[in-house]
Formats: C-alpha cells, sequence, structure tokens
C-alpha cells in the first residue's frame, strides 16, 4: 500500500505544471519570435539586413515582443517551484523561502537556507 499523497503537495504540483507549461509556451514563442526573421532572412538570401526590411517600423515590436517573451519565460522556468509554493502556501509551518519544514524551531532564521522566519 502506498502512503496518501498530501492534498496540498498535489495541488502545488498541479499549479507547478501549469506554471511550467506557461513557460515552456513563453520560451517557444521566444524562440520562434527570434528565428523567424532569421530564417526569412536567409531565404531572401540578403543576410540579416532584411529584419529591418521585413518587420519595418514594427522592428521595435518584433523586438519587445522576442525579449517580452523571453525574459518572464526564463524568470518563470527558473523560479516555478519558489511560485507554486508562494501560490499554494504551506498549512504546517515552513520556510516561505526555500520549503524546508521547521517544526519546533523557534529562531529569527530559517537553518537550512537563512531566510527571514514568520511565525
Ligand atoms: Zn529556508
Amino acid at each position: 500500500m502506498t502512503h496518501p499523497i498530501d492534498p496540498l503537495l498535489r495541488r502545488r504540483h498541479v499549479v507547478l505544471m501549469i506554471l511550467r507549461s506557461f513557460a515552456l509556451l513563453l520560451l517557444v514563442i521566444a524562440v520562434y519570435s527570434l528565428a523567424y526573421p532569421i530564417v526569412r532572412s536567409v531565404q531572401m538570401g540578403q543576410g540579416l539586413n532584411s529584419i529591418g526590411v521585413l518587420y519595418g517600423s514594427n522592428l521595435h515590436a518584433w523586438f519587445g515582443m522576442a525579449v517580452g517573451t523571453l525574459v518572464p519565460g526564463v524568470i518563470l522556468a527558473l523560479f516555478s517551484q519558489w511560485f507554486a509554493r508562494w501560490i499554494v502556501p504551506g498549512i504546517r509551518e515552513e520556510c516561505t523561502h526555500c520549503g524546508h519544514e521547521i517544526g519546533d524551531h523557534a529562531g529569527e532564521r530559517c537553518t537550512e537556507c537563512g531566510g527571514r522566519l514568520r511565525h
């Protein structure tokens, strides 16, 4: 018989999967946004100068789209576990920074990461 999974951890796992899926979507859009004009330029045979020809006055919008999806995608991918802990907070006493269980520890700082504890 397997040990039943804590409903809180199950909920946090679902949130984590959603966050990671969204991060992946953002990264795919970012890679596509960055790669498309480069591939088109090569196809047109005019080198990277044709990016300006392709996008004209929308060049800033293209660059904004690429960076605007790349940066949040990378942040979400790197910190998805932290976001999941933040979105689905623990009922038991645990460090809000690293998730380490505090138990009876009454100190000001987490023994695992040194983060400030709120009792
Ligand atoms: Zn900690």
